[in-house]
């Protein structure tokens, strides 16, 4: 059965992500939040709390690790799942 996401959403590397609280400014939502967690470098990552998210794109533009932050839009299918 295929998965079509109803919203967008914002996915974060917990060990990509150095906890610069950037992508926690940039969003006009707040719906990401730095976690009490320590990722394997020793930093409080980045996370989404699970709904809100707007798609904007916003955490993706202003975060400077690369590959950390990516966002899925509304009606995203995985790939394992196109045909
Ligand atoms: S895409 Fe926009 S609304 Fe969604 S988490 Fe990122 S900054 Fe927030
Ligand atoms: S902007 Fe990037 S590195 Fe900074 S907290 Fe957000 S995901 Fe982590």
């Amino acid at each position: 059965m295929s998965e079509h996401r109803e919203y967008p959403f914002p996915e974060i590397d917990p060990d990509i992500c150095k906890g610069c609280r950037l992508c926690v400014a940039a969003c006009p939502t707040d719906v990401l939040v730095i976690s009490p967690k320590l990722n394997s470098k020793g930093f409080h990552y980045s996370e989404y709390v699970g709904q809100g998210c707007i798609g904007c794109g916003n955490c993706f533009y202003v975060c400077p690790e690369p590959s950390a932050v990516t966002v899925y839009l509304k009606g995203y299918v995985p790939e394992e799942e196109v045909s």
